[in-house]
């Protein structure tokens, strides 16, 4: 059993900057939580709390109930596992596994019985009696991983284990962690700025920009429900497209659309009439012929990706013409020349400097406020 609550978890260095604002989460049993953010978003500072190597300058930590406020990080009972995957290159693989446990002075057999155990379950086996120079870079990320899980501890702390490999390699590796981590049933906490990786890998999410928390959720809750602009833009690829909007009543305006609004649906959109931002996934953007009625985005293509399993297609919408919110400024939208990407089949036949029409739908549309960026639904 090992539960983790934040509450309040906040981090001053003595230079003023505030690393961590306020984190209150609960990473659950056994799970495998992810802290995902751009760079210098603190989410190496929170783990580093969770861990103890840096102190909270506000709010608790809990592990199981207890208060791990003053305890110090050898007797948290969790294991770290760092970028670089700092092995001793001069020690056997065995004995960089057995490491942590000769600390501990545990008799030779018992330390044994587990290193064996420790390198079957992450196939080491053959190669107990090398040096580190002689694995591959994934072979040493196991021996790290192994050097972390023989002590049995209750949770697994990794800070962008992936980070040094190549883009393939990491793909096989995180399979390989995401396998391992069901099968031990561990609770783990894993920093990345790399959202691919904390989608696929996260049973839950914590999504940081600027030391707070944006959203905490399921991958899918995140994608379907994004709670502000910040995270609509920083989930999924490609990105949402951000428009600016005009909600007038029974209408919502876009560049080159306007989509009615019933009177139930204008009421459940709590804004008053004006600017708000809009935002629609690349794969909603269905294209559609020119003799369908309804509402229709309509843009001209300006390159297209083909990448075997999508098409990702660039349309140029024109000008906006009007001032673009200030939550929209924020994530760094563009008034001029206002570009979507929409994900279609490969097989489409699309060309560049064609016209193509796109079905919209209010289902479709995420709307958030035009300052706070907040989701308003
Ligand atoms: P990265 O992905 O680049 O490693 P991060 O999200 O892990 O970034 P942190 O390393 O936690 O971010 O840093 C968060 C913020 O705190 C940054 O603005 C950083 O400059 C600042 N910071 C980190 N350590 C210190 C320190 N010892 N003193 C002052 N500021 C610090």
């Amino acid at each position: 059993m090992a539960e983790i609550v934040l509450e309040g978890v906040t981090k001053a260095f003595g230079d003023g900057t505030v690393a961590v604002r306020d984190a209150s989460f609960t990473i659950h049993d056994g799970e495998l939580f992810i802290l995902v953010g751009p760079s210098g978003c603190g989410k190496s500072t929170l783990l580093n709390m969770i861990v103890g190597l840096e102190a909270m300058s506000g709010g608790d930590l809990r592990l199981d109930g207890r208060s791990l406020r003053g305890v110090d990080p050898k007797d948290r009972d969790m294991a770290m596992v760092f970028q670089s995957y700092a092995i001793y290159p001069h020690m056997s693989v065995r004995e960089n596994i057995a490491f942590p446990l000769k600390l501990a002075k545990l008799p030779s057999a018992e330390a044994e019985a587990r290193v064996r155990e420790v390198a079957d379950l992450l196939g080491l086996s053959a190669l107990l009696d090398r040096k580190p120079e002689t694995l591959s870079g994934g072979q040493r990320q196991r021996v790290a991983m192994g050097r972390a899980m023989v002590r049995r501890p209750k949770v697994f702390l990794l800070d962008e284990p992936l980070s040094n490999l190549d883009a393939q390699f990491r793909g096989q590796m995180r399979a390989e962690l995401a396998r391992l981590q069901r099968r031990l049933g561990t609770t783990t906490v894993y920093v990345t700025h790399d959202q691919t990786e904390a989608m696929t890998l996260g049973d839950r999410v914590a999504i940081l920009r600027g030391g707070e928390v944006q959203q905490v959720g399921t991958p899918r809750a995140l994608y379907a429900q994004p709670a502000n602009l910040f995270v609509a833009g920083f989930i999924g690829t490609p990105p949402m497209n951000l428009l600016p909007g005009v909600i007038d009543d029974d209408r919502l305006r876009l560049p080159t659309a306007e989509v009615s609004l019933s009177a139930e649906e204008r009421a459940a959109i709590q804004v008053p009439n004006g600017p708000l931002a809009v935002g629609i996934r690349p794969e909603s953007l269905v294209p559609t012929g020119v003799a369908e009625s309804g509402a229709t985005l309509n843009g001209r293509v300006d390159l297209v990706e083909w990448l075997g399993s999508d098409l990702y297609v660039h349309l140029d919408l024109g000008d906006v013409g009007t001032e673009l919110p200030p939550a929209l400024q924020k994530v760094g939208a563009k008034g001029e020349g206002v570009r979507i990407i929409a994900r279609l089949e490969p097989s489409e036949p699309v060309r560049e400097a064609q016209s193509l029409r796109f079905a919209l739908e209010l289902p479709g549309l995420h709307l958030f406020h035009p300052e706070t960026g907040l989701n308003l639904r």
